[in-house]
């Protein structure tokens, strides 16, 4: 092994570091004013595109043909409206003085340039909008008021794919090198002004795709330029790191949670940041999901997949109670996260369940990740119609969960039932007459049109939205009725996912120093800087938001690099 540092004053103006979204968003406007960029990342080729790869391609928009089409009427007021409620800024003078405004010209993004911006570079969207994240039941609280969740064609592929391409092009004409198995391990700073990255070259690695690969030294590298973007997105892989920072007001962290991100999403760019005095914010605001499940065809360690649920799943705690409001599948991801972590006799148990019907689970179960969703990911419109509207059956990767996935378990009676789901824990904590007692209950509520049930409401509140009626929710039945199929019960981890905060950056998305002004010739961008300003989201997220916040801030980022080094 070599271990000469290998000084280079690379042919570039730019160091980019991370080849995810965010920093491919960033090198692409930089290659497009005609500036020169190097392409840093501690993975092979074979991963470029980071976690959007792996993504289901949701995209926040709003007041859209798609959401017109369906009969959904909204507006950048009710957007805005939304999003102030979800986040709850409440540190203006401090932590939150630049996400606030980040927020506002994200949402403004939302509402106007961002779909003829994507479309222009050739991201076009199915005709379904899911309505993620209905939020806490108030109007000024938390959660979407209408659909807005735009699914890409090609799923996260066909949203990263043209970014990926324009650097691959813009390699062929000389504008942009690739740093493959470059891990840097230092940010250089000098005088106030960021000149440079210092790092581990690492050994060659063939593992496809989303594979840990190795970390063995195989020498040392340090670039020069004159500006430098930090890509390096957040620490959701880092089980160490999101204890570490998981705040009081969720309760404790599990003992055991499923990983929804490959091992690179590691945190170490962030602690390198902070070590070189970058201005690092809110990083006890985090988004990790309660309907993860371990993947039984797992890619990186601990993978789990998130269910995208639709609305009429049943939800109970470890001990068997039925969830209260507004803690309903589909609803508040956080405030699911906070009940189960903060009531004394559960949080002990890393995990809650879902009891369904075989009639739920085919027409409302989504699983995230573009390798779940073959049809879409492939962009055939055939297929989706065939998979989605005409088939009577769940999905494919749906039905391949239910009959080899670990937390699955499916029986003709509830008694049985039980007994299988008792079976997936140390000792039997559930009780089934108790459970009956609680289902039975739910059922009575099904007879009329309107219900005392908040959850039966939601459920017909939801079918009155076209794309929710046609594809996502099934007409209300009986959980015991005998002919909605077998019983399912599945066993749902904490899974780890998205880091709400990161470095503070201004609207250039240029990054703070430890006073509070920016570092000069240094960006932040997608979630290394908690998707812009260092924590746009506050403290919830709207959902396909974090794309979003990869390309409105890598854009940014790009615009405002390329100004600085003309
Ligand atoms: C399964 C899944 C489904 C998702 N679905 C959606 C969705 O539908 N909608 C939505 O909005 N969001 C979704 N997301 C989230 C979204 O994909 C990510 O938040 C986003 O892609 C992050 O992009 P990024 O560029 O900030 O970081 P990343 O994609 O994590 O890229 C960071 C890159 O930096 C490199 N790096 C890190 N540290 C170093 C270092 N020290 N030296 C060199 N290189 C380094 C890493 O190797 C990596 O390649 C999903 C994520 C997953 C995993």
């Amino acid at each position: 092994m070599s271990d000469e540092r290998a000084v280079a004053v690379v042919d570039a103006d730019v160091i980019v570091v991370g080849g995810g979204l965010s920093g491919l968003v960033a090198a692409h406007e930089l290659t497009a004013r005609g500036r020169k960029v190097a392409l840093v990342d501690q993975e092979s080729a074979a991963n470029l595109g980071g976690q959007a790869y792996w993504s289901f391609g949701g995209l926040f928009l709003v007041d859209t043909p798609e959401q017109r089409r369906l009969g959904v009427k909204d507006s950048a007021e009710l957007a805005w409206n939304d999003w102030q409620g979800s986040a709850q800024f409440d540190r203006l003078e401090d932590e939150d003085s630049w996400a606030v405004r980040w927020a506002r010209a994200y949402v403004d993004f939302a509402a106007g340039e961002k779909r003829s911006w994507l479309d222009a570079h050739g991201i076009k969207f199915t005709p379904m909008v899911g309505w993620a994240e209905r939020g806490d039941l108030r109007a000024d609280g938390h959660g979407n008021s209408v659909p807005r969740f735009h699914v890409a064609w090609g799923t996260g592929t066909g949203v990263v794919g043209p970014f990926v391409r324009s650097a691959q092009r813009a390699a062929d004409e000389g504008l942009l090198t690739f740093h493959h198995r470059h891990q840097v391990d230092e940010l250089v700073i000098q005088d106030g002004a960021a000149t440079g990255v210092r790092g581990t070259v690492l050994a060659e690695d063939s593992s496809p795709r989303g594979v840990a690969s190795n970390r063995d030294a195989a020498g040392s590298f340090e670039l020069t330029a004159q500006a430098v973007v930090l890509a390096g997105g957040g620490i959701g892989a880092n089980h160490d790191l999101v204890r570490a920072h998981w705040p009081k007001r969720l309760g404790t962290a599990p003992k055991n949670m499923v990983t929804g991100v490959p091992e690179y999403v590691d945190g170490r760019l962030l602690q390198i940041s902070d070590a070189a005095g970058v201005r690092l914010v809110n990083r006890d605001r985090m988004w990790h999901y309660t309907e993860g499940i371990q993947n039984w065809n797992p890619v990186w360690p601990g993978h789990g997949i998130r269910i995208l649920p639709g609305p009429s799943s049943m939800w109970f705690d470890a001990l068997g109670r039925r969830l209260p409001d507004p803690c309903l599948p589909g609803y508040d991801t956080l405030g699911t996260l906070k009940h189960l972590r903060t009531t004394e006799d559960i949080a002990d148990h890393d995990h809650s369940w879902f009891i369904l019907t075989e009639k739920i689970i085919e027409k409302e179960f989504a699983l995230s990740g573009s390798e779940q969703n073959p049809d879409l990911t492939s962009g055939d419109r055939k297929a989706v119609l065939r998979e989605r509207i005409l088939s009577k059956g769940a999905t494919g990767p749906v039905e391949a969960f239910k009959n080899r996935g670990a937390d699955f378990v499916v029986a003709t009676g509830l008694d049985e039932l039980v007994a299988k789901m008792n079976g997936l824990t140390d000792r039997p904590l559930l009780d089934a007459a108790s459970l009956r007692g609680q289902i039975e209950a739910r059922d009575l509520q099904i007879a009329n049109p309107y219900s005392k049930d908040s959850q039966v409401q939601g459920i017909r509140n939801s079918r009155r939205f076209l794309g929710d009626r046609l594809s996502r929710t099934v007409a209300p039945h009986r959980i015991l009725d005998p002919a909605a199929g077998p019983l399912i019960g599945v066993k749902l981890h904490v899974l780890t996912r998205k880091t709400l905060g990161g470095i503070q950056t201004d609207l250039d998305s240029r990054a703070l120093g430890s006073d509070g002004r920016p570092i000069d010739g240094l960006y932040a961008v997608g979630e290394a800087a908690g998707f812009g300003g260092g924590g746009v989201h506050g403290y919830n997220a709207l959902e396909g938001t974090f794309l979003g916040g990869c390309l409105f801030s890598g854009r940014n980022a790009g615009r405002a690099a390329a100004d600085a080094v003309a």
